[in-house]
């Protein structure tokens, strides 16, 4: 990697889902120089203030430079012998589902390639779960149940040719800003290309919106019936797309109807008729529309349900799979869409195959050789952490993430893991809210050390590439992992570099992939031959890939003439009704408490809070408040509010907007336990679940407020 210095390497961002390409160079004392990579398909040569800033994260300070065990530096054999036998140890006492992982879409796709092969095939545990859980996973059960498949059927482009581009609970301008800057320059193109936001709070997004329906939080599956029984009554309803390529359209029209006749629809969205008559005439008037949704349908007790209210409308006007016209899930992290396709969740296998299917265990159990092969599926992030607390799990290695800040109701999980008695934690930084409370802390390489490939969320796969030498004893997970499952005994982890895991993943993505075998939609076994030269000089591709005379082909759209994955190869349109928010508000917890993202920092600030360029925007957690509110609770901007749930307490600074609406207050996700002892929202956070994705309902927590 030293022979990398002062060449311009073409690389992937760290952060959102976007999955911008990069162009960094490194000189000898670590000083990056970055910009963005002018032919990568996602950015084009852009990059947000936190792409540009990537370059000032990776200073040795506060990095975990040596592997560890109960505080004392130790050398990675010792280490990873250690935790070979203590997993041994455990497994012989309490069984292989003991042990858990809880690992990120900040790995890259080869990392997430052995942790699952290592738990559901070797160890035989399949308890891996992911903060995916907590960003999309409601998206991937949505895809599931409508096309067979989690598929994604557009691509960035699209967004370019639509004519209506509908938001959905997406603040795009701070959460995907370089999308969001690609969609402004759309409109500035195209002047008729309407856009609308469905959000209870107004953002910065607003700033391109034509029409803004403010609607009640928790209400976006009764908005797409409403839309959906006023398709059916239109022209926009495409009976040929429904009769040759769908199931379903009766029964989810008779849902839809059932919803819709309980009272005034506008006046139970909270929103006014004419805005919401406006929507409904701009979709059925316009066969190119784009419906992009984010953490705000996602992060719901209802959210596969919000996600299949989406769908079911662009099914049934087949505005699906075709140029500028279909529904789109904006994926929060630079890989959850990586890990998606390895079985990164815990209800998955990997190349996308089920648990559930015997012929898929099969598949795979025999693809990997492995000993052992779950039958079921796994714990989700909520019920893991619930496990680690009663005592059921007894080993949890953690990776990459944070989840004594990230999880709902974080308190509770801080207390599981410090009583757990056995806590691994592979960490680039080495101080955080995880490394107090772990038995092993183990070093990762960071962002310009690692090497591997990273999927965006238009099913783009692109390299992140090495470029630096690790800090001091850093090494990739994936070959912590491999060094554990060989110490365990395990055959199949003889890995010598990123490349080997890649085409083995590659190759699985084939094993009777057609029709009559094991069909899916997730196929890269065309990548599955790549020489090491190969591999490092591979450019962005969107899978499935094809192998054309010789040339690799990518897939940019999918469905336009059906072709689903469900055993009879056509979409389900599902049935969905509006429920109520797992928790209502109260006399005694009389707000709703939305957490989400702001501009300029990532998940919980171990990385972009090490850069004052960074905190220069917002420095320190705030609650947003309607000034209604402000004036009830006696509090102006500035002042420090308290903020309680049934779960626990958090502190933010006031900031009063008429952006918010009254009875809900805003406070970001980032602020960490070592910032100070105050500042993780997730504490307040109710551990609500969706019942089909088990994704928390971030975004709707009764809480209590007042002056601190
Ligand atoms: Fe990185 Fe996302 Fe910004 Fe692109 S939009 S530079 S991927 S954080």
């Amino acid at each position: 990697t030293a022979s990398l210095r002062g060449e311009a390497i073409k690389t992937t961002c760290a952060y959102c889902g976007v999955g911008c390409g990069v162009l960094a160079t490194v000189d000898a004392d670590r000083h990056f120089s970055i910009s963005g990579d002018l032919e990568h398909p996602a950015n084009f040569g852009r990059l947000c203030v936190k792409g540009s800033a990537l370059g000032e994260t990776v200073g040795l300070e506060g990095r975990l430079l040596y592997p560890a065990i109960g505080g004392v530096r130790a050398d990675w054999d010792h280490t990873t012998t250690y935790i070979a036998s203590q997993l041994k140890d455990i497994i012989a006492e309490h069984g292989p589902e003991a042990v858990a992982f809880y690992v990120s879409g900040q790995f890259l796709t080869e990392d997430y390639y052995v942790v699952n092969k290592l738990a559901k095939g070797f160890i035989g545990t399949p308890n891996v779960d992911t903060n995916s859980r907590l960003c999309m996973s409601s998206a991937v059960a949505g895809h599931k149940r409508a096309f067979g498949t989690d598929t994604v059927p557009n691509s960035y482009e699209d967004f370019e040719h639509a004519d209506l581009l509908t938001f959905v609970g997406s603040n795009a301008a701070w959460c995907h800003p370089i999308l969001y800057q690609r969609i402004k320059k759309a409109k500035a193109n195209n002047p008729e290309m309407k856009i609308v936001s469905i959000d209870p709070r107004k953002t910065d997004t607003n700033e391109i919106v034509d029409l803004h329906l403010p609607i009640k939080s928790g209400m976006d599956v009764l908005l797409f019936n409403y839309l959906l029984v006023e398709v059916s009554k239109s022209p926009a309803l495409n009976t040929t797309y429904i009769d040759q390529f769908t199931d379903g359209l009766a029964d989810a029209l008779l849902a839809a109807q059932r919803d819709v006749a309980l009272g005034d629809v506008a006046e139970r969205l909270g929103v006014d008729g004419v805005t919401l008559a406006q929507f409904v005439e701009w979709f059925i008037a316009t066969p190119k529309a784009m419906t992009l949704f984010s953490m705000g349908v996602n992060q719901s007790g209802q959210g596969t349900d919000k996600v299949n209210a989406i769908i079911n409308v662009h099914l049934a006007t087949g505005r699906i799979g075709s140029e500028g016209a279909g529904p789109f899930s904006l994926t929060g992290q630079p890989n959850a869409m990586g890990g998606r396709e390895v079985g990164g969740l815990a209800n998955m296998l990997a190349a996308h195959l089920d648990i559930h299917e015997p012929s898929h265990r099969a598949l795979v159990q025999d693809f990997w050789q492995s000993p052992t092969m779950i039958e079921k599926q796994g714990l989700k992030a909520v019920d893991l952490f619930d496990a680690v607390a009663t005592g059921k799990v007894k080993a949890v290695w953690i990776m990459a993430t944070n989840p004594i800040v990230s999880m709902p109701n974080a308190d509770r999980v801080r207390d599981a893991l410090a009583n757990c008695p056995l806590v691994i934690v592979s960490d680039v930084i080495a101080d955080t809210d995880c490394t107090r409370v772990a038995d092993v802390v183990l070093p990762a390489l960071g962002w310009g050390e690692k090497d591997g490939t990273v999927t965006n969320s238009e099913r783009c796969i692109s390299r992140q590439r090495g470029i630096l030498a690790g800090a001091g004893e850093s090494r990739a997970d994936w070959w912590a992992l491999a060094q554990v499952a060989q110490k365990m005994g395990f055959e199949g982890f003889d890995y010598q570099s990123a490349r080997d895991v890649f085409v083995e993943h590659a190759a699985l993505s084939g094993v009777d992939n057609q029709e009559g075998g094991v069909l899916r939609d997730f196929d890269i076994s065309a990548l599955s031959a790549l020489t090491q030269g190969e591999y490092d000089a591979l450019n962005p591709i969107q899978w499935p890939i094809k192998l054309v005379d010789q040339k690799l082909v990518g897939t940019q759209r999918l469905f336009e003439q059906g072709g689903f994955f469900t055993t009879n190869r056509r979409a389900k349109i599902v049935p969905v009704q509006n429920v109520a928010t797992g928790n209502v508000t109260s006399n005694e917890f009389p707000y709703a408490l939305n957490t989400g993202r702001i501009r300029d920092q990532w998940h919980t600030m171990t990385r972009t809070g090490l850069t004052s360029r960074l905190t220069r925007h917002i420095g320190e957690p705030f609650a947003e408040l309607n000034p209604k509110d402000a004036e009830k609770l006696h509090v102006s901007s500035g002042d420090i509010l308290q903020i309680n749930s049934q779960w626990g307490q958090a502190l933010a600074r006031v900031i009063i907007s008429d952006g918010q609406q009254p009875g809900m207050v805003f406070v970001p996700i980032h602020w960490n336990g070592i910032n100070s002892t105050q500042s993780r929202i997730g504490a307040v956070v109710n551990p609500v679940v969706d019942p089909y994705s088990g994704q928390p309902e971030c975004k709707h927590t009764p809480v209590m407020l007042k002056k601190a």
